[in-house]
C-alpha cells in the first residue's frame, strides 16, 4: 500500500470535498450533530483497538446460551493446550476489514470535522492553535496508526476466536451468578487496575532506553490529532494490549461491564489526542481535560496518567508551574528553574506562551509565568 493511497482515503479526501461536507452538515439538527460526533469517536475507538469482534463475540454467546453451555463445558474439560483456534482467519479478515474501513472513513470524518471545518479560527478550540502537524507527520501517523491498527485486529481476533472456541477465562454472562453488587463494583475495579496500569507502563516506556527505542515514536507528534491515538510503536502496542486484557483472565469480569470500560477509555484516548480544548464534564470527577495529555505531548516526560489525574499527583509526575521540562529531561519530575540555562527557559517560555488559555478552567494559563518571577526565583 502506497503512503498517497493511505494518506488521500483518510485525510485529503474531506479537505478535497470540504465544501460539500459543509453544506451537508450545516442541514443537520444540532442534537443529531452532537449524536454523530459522539457515535464517531465511539465507533472509531472501538474499532482502533480491534474490539468490535470482541463485542460481537461476546454478544452472540450472551444470546445463544446453548453455545454459551458448550463453552462452559469446553471450560470444565479442557486445559489450555487442547484449546482449538477454529475459523480464526475469518475472525482475522473481518477485524481487520472493518477496522480499517472505519479508521479511514469515521477518522477521515472527525480529521474534517475537527481540524477542516474549524482551522482558520483555531484560537477558539485549539489547545496549540498556532501549530499543525506538517503534512509529511500527518501522513506518518497514518501509516504507523495502520501498522498499529493491523497489529490490534490481529490481537483482537485471536482473543475472540479463543474465546469463541471456548477457551479458559474468566468472562460470564449471567448477571445474577456473582450478584449486583460485584457486576457493579467490577466498573470501578477494572477501571482503576486497568489505568493504574497504563499509567506505569506509560512512566516506564518515557526511561530514556525505552523512550528513544519505542515511545519516542508517538511524541513525533507535539500537536496531536484523532489519528496519533494509535500511531505508536508496535512492540509498545502488542504489550499494552495484552496487558490490558489481563482481567479477562484474572477475576470474574461481566463482558458488558468490561467492554463499557474498554469503550470509555478508548473513547477519552481520542478525545485526548484531538488537540482541542474538551473538558470533562461535572460527573467525571477523576478525568483531567484534554490539555493534560496535550501538555505531555507538548512537554514530553510529564503528566503520564490517562483518565485517573491523581496517579500523577501521588507520585509526583504532573507539571508543576516552577519546573521546566522538555524532551532531553527525563523521570516526570522536569528541573527547577534554578537548574536550567537561559537558553532552556527561553524555549520554554515560548512553548508556555503558545498554550491556549481556553484550554483551561477559568479560560486563563495555568503555568503561564513572566519574568519578574522567574528572575526572583532563579537569583
Ligand atoms: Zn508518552
Ligand atoms: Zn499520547
Amino acid at each position: 500500500m502506497t503512503r498517497e493511497f493511505v494518506d488521500s482515503l483518510s485525510v485529503r479526501w474531506t479537505e478535497k470535498y470540504d465544501e460539500k461536507i459543509s453544506k451537508f452538515w450545516k442541514k443537520l439538527p444540532t442534537p443529531l450533530k452532537n449524536i454523530s460526533v459522539f457515535c464517531a469517536v465511539l465507533l472509531l475507538g472501538i474499532s482502533i483497538s480491534g474490539n468490535w469482534i470482541n463485542l460481537w463475540v461476546h454478544l452472540c454467546l450472551q444470546i445463544n446460551s446453548s453455545v454459551r453451555n458448550i463453552k462452559t463445558i469446553n471450560n470444565n474439560e479442557r486445559s489450555f493446550e487442547y484449546v482449538e483456534l477454529k475459523g480464526f482467519w475469518s475472525f482475522f479478515v473481518a477485524a481487520n476489514a472493518v477496522s480499517f474501513v472505519i479508521y479511514l472513513s469515521i477518522g477521515g470524518f472527525l480529521h474534517w470535522y475537527y481540524y477542516v471545518r474549524q482551522r482558520d479560527r483555531a484560537e477558539e478550540w485549539k489547545c496549540q492553535p498556532n501549530k499543525f502537524l506538517t503534512p509529511d507527520l500527518e501522513k506518518h501517523e497514518i501509516i504507523f496508526g495502520s501498522v498499529t491498527l493491523f497489529l490490534n485486529g490481529t490481537l483482537s481476533s485471536l482473543l475472540a476466536c479463543y474465546i469463541y472456541n471456548g477457551g479458559p477465562c474468566s468472562v460470564y454472562y449471567d448477571i445474577q451468578e456473582y450478584g449486583w453488587p460485584w457486576f457493579i463494583l467490577q466498573f470501578v475495579v477494572i477501571f482503576v487496575y486497568q489505568d493504574y496500569l497504563t499509567y506505569w507502563m506509560h512512566r516506564i516506556f518515557h526511561t530514556p532506553w525505552l523512550y528513544k527505542h519505542f515511545h519516542k515514536m508517538h511524541h513525533k507528534y507535539k500537536y496531536p490529532t484523532a489519528f496519533s491515538v494509535t500511531a505508536i510503536h508496535p512492540v509498545e502496542s502488542i504489550f499494552i494490549q495484552s496487558v490490558l486484557a489481563t482481567p479477562l483472565f484474572l477475576f470474574p469480569v461481566h463482558w458488558l461491564s468490561f467492554y463499557i470500560v474498554v469503550m470509555y477509555t478508548y473513547y477519552h484516548g481520542i478525545i485526548d489526542h484531538s488537540g482541542i480544548n474538551f473538558k470533562s464534564y461535572w460527573w467525571q470527577p477523576w478525568q483531567p481535560d484534554a490539555i493534560f495529555h496535550d501538555n505531555h505531548h507538548q512537554y514530553f516526560h510529564v503528566n503520564f496518567g490517562f483518565n485517573i489525574c491523581i496517579w500523577d499527583t501521588i507520585h509526583g509526575t504532573c507539571r508543576q508551574k516552577e519546573r521546566v521540562y522538555n524532551e532531553e529531561i527525563f523521570y516526570g519530575k522536569g528541573k527547577s528553574l534554578k537548574e536550567v540555562t537561559e537558553e532552556e527557559i527561553e524555549v520554554d517560555m515560548d512553548e508556555r506562551n503558545s498554550e491556549n488559555p481556553l484550554a483551561y478552567r477559568n479560560d486563563k494559563l495555568e503555568y503561564q509565568l513572566d519574568r519578574s518571577e522567574i528572575e526572583k526565583i532563579r537569583h
